[in-house]
C-alpha cells in the first residue's frame, strides 16, 4: 500500500487531494502517515480521522491542545509547531504532497527530499526562494519532483518523451486575475474585495491576489526557470482569459505543445498521484463547440510590474529569488491589511531588491538553506520598514 502524507491539507490544494485520496478509497487505499494544518485544527481531526492518518500537525501551538481533544480516542498522535512539521516530513512516505503556502513550505519539502519521497509539489515558493538547492537535494538522494501548478504540470506532460534540449520556448498562460479588464489607472485604487474576484479559478486568499498582480506569474516564470532548468529568456508569458490552455511548450522545429483541460488543480494534482499512469479523474470535460473561441494578448509591463521584477530575479539567482518572495509576501499581508495600496506591493517588492542590492548574488554552488532563510527573515524585515514609509506617503 502506498504511503502518503500531505503538508498544508487544510488549505485549497490540500482539500483537492484529500478528495481524490477518498475518491480512491481513502485508509483502504493509501497509508496516511502525516497530515499538517495550519490553525484550522477542526477540519484536520475530521481529516485526519477520516484517513486514519499516524500523526496530525498544525502550526499553530496555542492550537494544540484543542487538536488532542478532537483526536481523543483515536489513537491518531497529535503535534503542534513549525519543528513538529518538520518532524513529521522526516517519516518516510512514498508520495508527499508539499502545499503549505508561502515559505514556511520550504523545510518540509527538503526533509521529505532526504529519505527518497516523491514530492508532489504544489509550494511554488520553494522553488523561487530556493530553486537550485531543492533540485540538487532530489539528485542527491534518488528523490523525485513532480509539479502540481497547473502550467508546471502542463509543461511537464507537453515534454513527456521529448528531449528538453529540443525545446526553444516555454510558454506560461496567464488568465490576467480579477482586474484584467480594469483600465491601467484605475488599479491603484482597487480593493481586497475585488483582487479576490478571480474568473476562472477557486484558490487560496493569497494566490488569488498575487493573480490578479501578475505575483504568481512572476513567481511562476521563475519556478519554471529552476524546475525545467530553462534560460530565462526561453520563459515567456500570454494572457488567455478562457484558462483552458494551461502552458505551451514550443520546440525548435516550430512545433507548440499545449497542454488543455478545465481549470481544476485536481487534474494537476491527480497526474501526480497518478504519474506515470493516468487515472480516471473527476474533471469536467471540454466542451469545444461550446467554448468555441480561445483568446490571448501579450501582458502590459506597466500593468505587471511583478513580470518586470521577475526578469531581474531570474538574471541574478543567488538569494534574490528568497528576497523577491519574502518581500512579496510582506507587501501582500500590507495590502490585506488595508496598509498599501494593490499597485504599491510591487512598489515595496522593488525597493526591497534595490536595498538589499549587494547581498543578493550570492554563488549558488555556496548556498544553503540555512542562506536562504536568513535573506527571508532579512528581506521581510525591509519590506516591514518600506511598507511603513510607502504606507505612510499614500
Ligand atoms: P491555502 O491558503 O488555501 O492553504 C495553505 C495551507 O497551508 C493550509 O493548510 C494552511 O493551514 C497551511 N499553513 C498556512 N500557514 C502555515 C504555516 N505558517 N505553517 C504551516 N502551515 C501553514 O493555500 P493554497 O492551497 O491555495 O496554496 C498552497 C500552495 O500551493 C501555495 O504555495 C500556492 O502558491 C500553491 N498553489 C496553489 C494553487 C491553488 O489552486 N490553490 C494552484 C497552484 C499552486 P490552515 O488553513 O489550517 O491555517
Ligand atoms: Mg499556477
Amino acid at each position: 500500500m502506498r504511503s502518503i502524507s500531505i503538508f498544508g491539507a487544510t488549505g485549497s490544494i490540500g482539500e483537492q487531494t484529500v478528495d481524490l485520496l477518498e475518491r480512491a478509497g481513502g485508509a483502504d487505499s493509501y497509508r496516511v502517515v502525516a497530515l499538517t494544518g495550519g490553525r484550522n485544527v477542526t477540519r484536520l481531526a475530521e481529516m485526519a480521522r477520516a484517513l486514519r492518518a499516524e500523526v496530525a500537525v498544525c502550526a499553530e501551538a496555542s492550537e494544540l491542545p484543542e487538536l488532542r481533544e478532537r483526536l481523543a480516542g483515536s489513537g491518531i498522535e497529535a503535534a503542534a509547531g513549525p519543528e513538529a512539521i518538520a518532524e513529521a516530513a522526516d517519516r518516510p512516505a512514498d508520495w508527499v504532497m508539499s502545499s503549505i503556502v508561502g515559505a514556511a513550505g520550504l523545510a518540509p519539502g527538503f526533509r521529505a527530499l532526504r529519505h527518497g519521497a516523491t514530492l508532489a509539489l504544489a509550494n511554488k515558493e520553494s522553488l523561487v526562494t530556493a530553486g537550485p538547492l531543492l533540485m540538487a537535494e532530489a539528485a542527491r538522494h534518488g528523490a523525485r519532483i513532480l509539479p502540481v501548478d497547473s502550467e508546471h504540470s502542463a509543461i511537464f506532460q507537453a515534454l513527456v518523451g521529448e528531449d528538453i534540449a529540443a525545446v526553444e520556448r516555454i510558454i506560461l498562460t496567464a488568465s490576467g486575475g480579477a482586474l484584467r479588464n480594469w483600465p491601467l489607472e484605475a488599479l491603484a485604487k482597487a480593493t481586497v474585495k475585488e483582487a479576490l474576484a478571480h474568473p476562472n479559478w477557486a484558490m487560496g486568499q493569497r494566490i488569488t491576489i498575487d493573480s490578479a498582480s501578475m505575483f504568481n506569474k512572476a513567481l511562476e516564470v521563475i519556478e519554471t526557470r529552476e524546475f525545467f532548468g530553462v534560460a530565462p529568456d526561453q520563459v515567456e508569458v500570454i494572457i488567455h482569459p478562457e484558462s483552458l490552455i494551461h502552458s505551451m511548450v514550443g520546440y525548435r522545429d516550430g512545433a507548440v505543445m499545449a497542454h488543455m483541460g478545465a481549470p481544476d488543480m485536481r487534474h494537476s494534482i491527480g497526474y501526480a498521484l497518478n504519474w506515470p499512469d493516468r487515472a480516471h479523474l473527476p474533471v469536467a470535460r471540454l466542451d469545444l463547440a461550446q467554448i468555441a473561441t480561445l483568446t490571448f494578448r501579450a501582458p502590459d509591463l506597466e500593468r505587471y510590474p511583478a513580470l518586470r521584477l521577475a526578469r531581474e530575479v531570474m538574471a541574478r539567482r543567488g538569494l534574490s529569488g528568497a528576497a523577491f518572495n519574502a518581500a512579496k509576501e510582506v507587501a501582500l499581508d500590507h495590502f490585506l491589511a488595508g496598509g498599501i495600496g494593490f499597485m504599491q506591493m510591487a512598489e515595496v517588492v522593488e525597493r526591497v531588491l534595490a536595498a538589499l542590492d549587494g547581498e543578493l548574488s550570492r554563488d549558488i554552488g555556496q548556498m544553503t538553506l540555512e542562506d536562504v532563510q536568513a535573506m527571508d527573515h532579512l528581506a521581510r524585515v525591509r519590506a516591514g520598514e518600506i511598507a511603513g514609509v510607502v504606507a505612510g506617503a499614500r
